[in-house]
């Protein structure tokens, strides 16, 4: 059996990172990888600001029950006078601050009668002043090149006055889904029959991670309809991934097919629970993963294994995921042959880590496991663990987001 870590490496390094990049608008960037480390071209903010609604004056001047002329309103947006000896100028939040004064005193300290702000409450120097450069000096790194383009990223290019950027390619994903039980949702289904989950499954899981599905497809468990499906998206698609058919029975046809197309495979036996059976196959230099077909299974094998290859050909720089570690929260006993990756929900505990309380059930057929968990505790081969023990932790509703 391979050794999971092994298998989530080897398969990091199964794909190559994108060579084509192109320029795309700042509002088409979301979900995109950035081709290029961009930085800052200003200072931000870009001079003195006012933190809140207030006067702005010169501490100097300031004594207990003074009062100071109101020069000018300053709007945020206006250029401000510069402040002369005595007088204060009425800032709004954002507003710059003018040229001779270092203080902001927020209204609420004070009040304005007869054109003159009066200060109750002594203010301290310096206070409700944004200096400049305190967020991001010019020439400062930004975003660094490999980083999927997210609202915050946005906020911060935005910011920069970028207007366009320059993003790899997207990553183009095949999907094929295999079996003669399975039928499309919205379809009649006859008793023996169930639905197809995985393929609209791994799909969402694919266009989240901010590759593209450019097939989907459903291969009956024939020679000739996986044959057609392979051809179609290995003729079109960067990486494919199937999904079932893919373990040792007389209708697990997806390996001999590859075979048969002059694919090279290796189907491992990754030490894990749930999702052993994996293959990884190459048609020219496209990778083809084949996940085992119950849907727990094919969302962690996913997950675990394929998100790394995926941002690996994304050229993303974080490929494979962070490990955190929380407390098993559980009256069970958990012990396996394989690495077991329980599908646990993490709450917040006041010692500093994690309580993970596993799902009731743990089955690679129980797909309600997946939208109530949040993320995977690993149990170790041939350990025994039980409440309170330390296990490693893998996010998946933020890893996969
Ligand atoms: P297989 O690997 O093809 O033997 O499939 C293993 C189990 O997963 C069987 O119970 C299949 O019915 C189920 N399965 C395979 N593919 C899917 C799918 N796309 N959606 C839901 N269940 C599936
Ligand atoms: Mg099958």
């Amino acid at each position: 059996m391979l050794d999971f870590d092994v298998a989530q490496s080897r398969l990091a390094a199964a794909g190559k990172p994108p060579s084509i990049s192109e320029s795309c608008t700042l509002d088409q960037a979301r979900g995109r990888v950035l081709a290029q480390t961009l930085f800052a071209t200003v200072d931000m903010p870009p001079a003195d600001n006012s933190a809140m609604d207030g006067y702005a004056i010169n501490y100097a001047d300031y004594t207990p029950g003074k009062r100071f002329p109101v020069q000018q309103r300053c709007y945020a947006g206006d250029p401000a006078q510069p402040l002369q000896k005595g007088n204060s100028i009425r800032l709004f939040t954002g507003s710059v601050i003018p040229e001779g004064a270092d203080t902001v005193v927020m209204q609420e300290d004070g009040a304005e009668v007869d054109n003159e702000f009066e200060i109750h409450r002594p203010p301290a120097q310096g206070s409700h002043v944004r200096p400049q450069g305190e967020d991001v000096h010019a020439g400062d790194q930004i975003v660094a090149k490999g980083t999927l383009i997210q609202a915050a990223q946005i906020a911060m290019l935005a910011s920069q006055g970028y207007a366009e950027v320059t993003v790899y390619a997207p990553l183009k994903v095949g999907i094929l889904t295999t079996g003669d039980e399975l039928i499309q949702p919205g379809q009649p289904r006859s008793p023996e029959q169930i639905y197809n989950s995985n393929g609209p499954m791994l799909a969402a899981m694919v266009e989240n991670m901010g590759a593209k599905v450019v097939h989907l497809l459903h291969a009956a468990d024939t020679e000739e309809s996986l044959h057609s499906a392979f051809s179609t998206l290995l003729a079109s698609c960067d990486l494919v991934i199937t999904v079932g058919g893919v373990s040792v029975g007389e209708k697990d046809l997806v390996k001999p097919v590859i075979g048969q197309l002059g694919g090279s495979l290796d189907l491992w036996r990754v030490c894990m629970k749930p999702g052993k059976p994996v293959a990884l196959a190459h048609s020219g230099t496209t990778p083809i993963v084949c996940l085992p077909g119950n849907p727990v299974s094919a969302f962690a094998v996913f997950t675990l294994l394929v998100s790394p290859l995926i941002r690996t050909m994304q050229g993303r720089t974080q490929v494979v995921p962070d490990v955190q570690y929380g407390r098993l929260s559980t009256d069970r006993k958990f012990n396996d042959k394989r690495d077991d990756f329980l599908r646990v929900r993490a709450e917040y505990s006041s010692d500093g880590l994690s309580r993970l309380s596993p799902f009731t059930q743990q089955g690679s057929g129980i797909i309600s496991s997946l939208p109530w968990a949040s993320g995977f505790a690993r149990v170790p081969a041939n350990t025994v663990m039980q409440g309170g023990d330390v296990v490693a932790y893998y996010d998946f509703q933020h890893w996969l987001a």
